[in-house]
């Protein structure tokens, strides 16, 4: 019989994550503060974060060594298995060969809490009581609470409105890792109650709710926790890639094109970075394909440039493509893929041309992501649909150009928390809902320069 997944030994769990910034053949953009636009130090990040993470957020150093105690949480799903997609491969006659890294087997079935442990493992270790955070489909949020419960620390939860209504199961799972969760915008803060008073029934957004968790934290002394866009938690999904590119050489394969969808570009980048190293240094020659949502398409629309993390314009500013911290994006399913930035890093390798972006409608990515559904046993989160429906196009090229090509993606969820959408589109009821080009550019024109 034909393997179908390559299982490492929890003995070759990774010892340490891989930082890509001191390997980049570019100079990254330092983020800077609003008013001077000058760099800001370390310093700027204090309020929020411990000084091991703002270490790491501005580290030099090639390899960061994991903590035990989090190689020990990690080891509840770590390391994750590697698939063959044999039977995806029947369905679509291709002479491709599809992979895909599965960290839907994790506590709360997405890649996020790879870096949620260790993100409450320093907190905890610099004294922090209490974690704020903001989450969009629930995925961070449940990681959060999920990471905070094993070290003992609280946690507090700004849920985007339109996720904390379409995905109550989310929030109870929060709340039964002993979480409080609030629907964003709130009248807790000052930014939500400016949200508010413009537009009280505003579906929210990541950028509005990370305003909130960041001012909660600054005002009462907590710490603030994110989960993706920064370089330190890119830095912690690197685990994924460092782990497949093991279980491909027990597979007697390597990729030619690594897939992973992207909202804020963490479960990219972790799939990715690994891969992008063996590029630079190892001579290899790796395709490298980020996927969006055509209603939010931060990386294939958005202007490179400096712009704020979050609506209230509280952090520091950053180099990347943005579609305007004020852009709402349509409440399409695929809640962690909709904000409006992109990590600094992956937006600066796609300015460079070093890793590629494309876009797609709702409809047609849930079209991919049943029909993976029904081939390989997995209902995938609506997000990672996006990398399948580019997996899928892939594989048909190949099949046209008769190339036997080295797929892998990252299967970064699963999406048994989401089923009423797969519910809306069986019923033929989901639309492609789209942003409008007159919204992007009200929001791209409202970027301070
Ligand atoms: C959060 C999330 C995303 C989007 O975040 P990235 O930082 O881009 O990875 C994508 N898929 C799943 C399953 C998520 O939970």
């Amino acid at each position: 019989m034909d393997q179908t997944k390559y299982l490492l030994d929890e003995s070759r769990m990774p010892r340490s994550w891989y930082n890509i910034a001191p390997d980049l053949p570019f100079d990254l953009a330092p983020p800077v503060a609003p008013d001077t636009r000058k760099p800001v130090g370390p310093d700027a990040f204090a309020p929020i974060f411990p000084k091991a993470i703002i270490e790491q957020e501005v580290s030099t150093e090639r390899y960061v060594e994991i903590p035990e105690e989090v190689r020990e949480i990690y080891s509840l799903w770590r390391p994750t298995p590697l698939f063959r997609a044999r039977r995806l491969e029947k369905v679509l006659d291709t002479p491709a060969h599809i992979y895909y890294k599965y960290e839907g087997v994790s506590p709360t079935g997405s890649h996020k809490p790879n870096t949620a442990v260790p993100q409450a493992y320093y907190n905890r270790e610099a004294g922090v009581r209490r974690l704020t955070t903001e989450t969009g489909a629930g995925q961070w949020g449940s990681s959060l609470a999920f990471a905070c419960q094993a070290m003992g620390l609280e946690c507090t939860v700004y849920m985007v409105r339109i996720s904390y209504a379409q995905k109550p199961y989310r929030r109870m799972m929060m709340e039964t890792f002993g979480a409080e969760v609030f629907p964003s915008p709130t009248d807790r803060t000052n930014a939500g109650r400016g949200i508010l008073g413009k537009d009280p029934d505003s579906p929210g957004s990541l950028g509005i709710a990370i305003s909130e968790a960041v001012e909660d934290a600054v005002v009462s002394g907590a710490k603030y926790s994110l989960g993706s866009v920064l370089n330190h938690v890119l830095m912690h999904q690197t685990v994924i890639g460092e782990e497949a590119l093991e279980q491909f050489e027990m597979a007697g394969e390597y990729p030619d094109i690594v897939v992973g969808c992207a909202g804020g570009g963490s479960n990219f980048g972790g799939v990715a970075f690994p891969f992008l190293r063996e590029n630079l240094a190892n001579g290899r020659n790796t395709r490298l394909i980020a996927v969006e949502p055509s209603s939010c398409p931060t990386l294939t629309k958005g202007r490179f440039t400096y712009d704020f993390g979050d609506a209230a314009g509280m952090t520091p500013m950053m180099k990347m493509y943005t579609l305007g911290s004020s852009f709402v994006p349509p409440g399409i399913h695929a809640g962690g893929l909709r904000y409006h930035g992109d990590s600094p890093i992956l937006s600066a390798l796609v300015h460079e041309n070093m890793v590629e972006a494309v876009a797609y409608p709702q409809n047609a990515t849930f079209a991919a992501g049943l029909e993976f559904a029904k081939a390989e046993g997995i209902i995938p989160a609506p997000e990672v649909t996006h990398a399948i429906k580019a997996v899928r196009d892939l594989a048909l090229q190949a099949k046209e150009a008769g190339e036997r090509k080295t797929i892998l993606f990252n299967l970064c969820g699963h999406g048994y928390f989401d089923m009423v959408a797969y519910e809306r589109y069986l019923a033929g009821e989901l639309e492609d809902l789209e942003h409008s080009e007159e919204s992007i550019e009200r929001a791209i024109s409202a970027i301070p320069s």
